[in-house]
C-alpha cells in the first residue's frame, strides 16, 4: 500500500465532524482503530507483530533478539482537536520507507523495528509520553496506576477496557538494550524549515522547558464603589507580568506564554481576590531559560509590590535539555547530505516540543527527522505538510534506514 493509501485509511479515524480535528485519545475507540490499523499494516508486510507490557506496538523485520536493532516510528494518538500529521506522519512514513527499501531490493544487516508508542500526547491522563516513559523507567508502575482521566477512570481500567493487561506495566530495559538506534520522523512544529526553504531537517535537541504557576493575591471588592486608589487588584500586576514575559522571551530568543489563567471570584463586577496564571517557557539553553523565568518573576514581584498584592511562584514541572546523540545525528546529516543534490546541507535544528524520542534519548542513541510544516501550526486541525514534502520525508527516512541497517 502506498503512502497515500495508508494516509487515506487513517484520515477519517477519530476525526470530529464539528471541528475537523482529531480526538484519538489513549485507550478509546478511536485509539483502538488506529492500533488495529498498525497491526494490519505490520501483518500485511509479514512483520512480526507484538504489543509490549506498556501497550506500545512493535513490528519487526528480522529478530530483535539479535540486538543492535534500528527502530523508527512515532505515535498515532492526538491532542484534543489535533491535526492529522503530528504522530501519524512518522508511523505512516515508517511503513512507506520500509516499502521503498524493499522495492529497491535492500538487504538488511540489522533487525528493523517499527513502533507506535502509546499515549504520547497525554490528552486523556494529563501526562505526555506515558508508553515511552514507562518503558524507559521514567514513570513507575505505581505512578501510572494513579493516572486518572476527567471521568475518574484510571489508566489501568482504561487499558483493561481496551483489552490490554495493565498488570505488567513497568520498565523494559531488555527491550531497550536490543535497540542500537531510534529515529523518529515528525512534522515540524514550527517554521524553521519553511524559513530555510528545506523540506527535511535533523533535530539537534529538545529545548529545556517548564511550567510555573504565578499566584497573585489581592483583595476582592466591589467594582463600582471601591476607589481605584483603595484597590489591591491582582489583575494589574498579572497583566504587567504577561507583557514582561513577552519582552524577556523576545530579548533572549526564547518563548514564554501565559496560556491559562484562573480568576477568583471571577465576577464581572468584582475586583479579583486572586489571579492565578500559568507560565510555559522554553529556551535553547538552560541558562537562557533560567534568566528568562528569573526576569519574569522579578518583574512580577516588582509589579505585585507596587499594587499591594502578594505573589507566590511555584514551578510545577520541568524537563531539562535533551541533546540527541551527536554521532547518530551527524550520521543522519551525512547520509542525507549524500542522497540530496550535491552540496545540499540538511538543516540541524532545535525544537521546543517534547517527543517519545526525547524520552528515549536518555536510554538509547536517538535522532529525529522533521518534515516542513508551511504554517508552523501544530496541535490544531490547520496543521499541514505538502504532499511533496511528505514524500521527501519518506525518502529521507528510507535513506537513513538504509544507511544504518543495510550496511
Ligand atoms: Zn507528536
Amino acid at each position: 500500500m502506498t503512502f497515500h493509501g495508508m494516509w487515506a485509511e487513517l484520515l477519517p479515524v477519530g476525526r470530529s465532524a464539528a471541528s475537523g480535528g482529531y480526538r484519538r485519545f489513549a485507550w478509546t475507540g478511536a485509539d483502538a482503530e488506529c492500533r488495529a490499523w498498525f497491526r494490519e499494516q505490520a501483518e500485511a508486510r509479514g512483520l512480526a507483530y507484538e504489543t509490549d507490557r506498556n501497550g506500545n506496538q512493535w513490528a519487526w523485520l528480522g529478530d530483535p533478539a539479535a540486538g543492535d536493532a534500528v527502530v523508527t516510528g512515532s505515535h498515532l494518538d492526538s491532542v484534543p482537536d489535533g491535526g492529522a500529521f503530528d504522530g501519524p506522519l512518522g508511523v505512516v512514513s515508517a511503513f512507506a520507507a520500509l516499502d521503498e527499501l524493499r522495492a529497491r531490493g535492500a538487504r538488511f544487516t540489522r533487525p528493523l523495528g517499527l513502533v507506535n508508542f502509546g499515549d504520547e500526547e497525554g490528552a486523556r491522563f494529563g501526562l505526555a509520553c506515558v508508553g515511552s516513559r514507562l518503558t524507559a523507567g521514567r514513570l513507575t508502575a505505581e505512578q501510572a496506576h494513579r493516572l486518572t482521566d476527567a471521568d475518574g477512570i484510571t489508566l489501568p481500567r482504561a487499558m483493561e477496557a481496551a483489552g490490554h493487561d495493565p498488570g505488567a506495566l513497568g520498565p523494559d530495559p531488555e527491550r531497550l538494550a536490543r535497540i542500537g538506534a531510534f529515529v523518529e520522523l515528525h512534522v515540524e512544529q514550527g517554521r524553521a524549515l519553511d524559513l530555510s526553504g528545506d523540506p527535511v531537517g535533523v533535530a539537534s535537541a529538545i529545548w529545556p522547558h517548564g511550567r510555573w504557576r504565578f499566584d497573585f493575591r489581592g483583595e476582592a471588592n466591589h467594582a463600582g464603589t471601591t476607589r481605584l486608589a483603595d484597590r489591591r487588584d491582582p489583575m494589574l500586576p498579572y497583566a504587567r507580568t504577561v507583557l514582561a514575559a513577552r519582552r524577556r522571551a523576545e530579548r533572549a530568543g526564547a518563548v514564554a506564554t501565559f496560556g491559562k489563567v484562573a480568576v477568583e471570584p471571577n465576577g464581572v463586577n468584582a475586583v479579583p481576590a486572586l489571579v492565578r496564571g500559568w507560565l510555559d517557557s522554553r529556551a535553547p539553553a538552560q541558562d537562557t531559560l533560567d534568566a528568562v523565568v528569573g526576569g519574569i518573576e522579578e518583574a512580577a514581584r516588582e509589579h505585585a509590590a507596587a499594587h499591594g498584592v502578594g505573589l507566590d511562584v511555584v514551578r510545577e514541572s520541568f524537563t531539562p535539555l535533551v541533546e540527541f546523540d551527536h554521532a547518530l545525528r551527524d550520521e543522519l546529516a551525512r547520509i542525507l547530505g549524500r542522497t540530496g543534490q550535491p552540496g545540499l546541507k540538511v538543516p540541524v535544528l532545535g525544537t521546543g516540543a517534547g517527543h517519545d524520542a526525547g524520552i528515549l534519548a536518555g536510554s538509547i542513541p536517538t535522532a529525529m527527522l522533521f518534515v516542513r510544516n508551511p504554517t508552523g501550526v501544530s496541535h490544531s486541525p490547520a496543521e499541514s505538510a505538502a504532499e511533496d514534502d511528505c514524500v521527501a520525508g519518506v525518502l529521507a527516512l528510507a535513506a537513513v534506514l538504509e544507511g544504518l541497517a543495510c550496511r
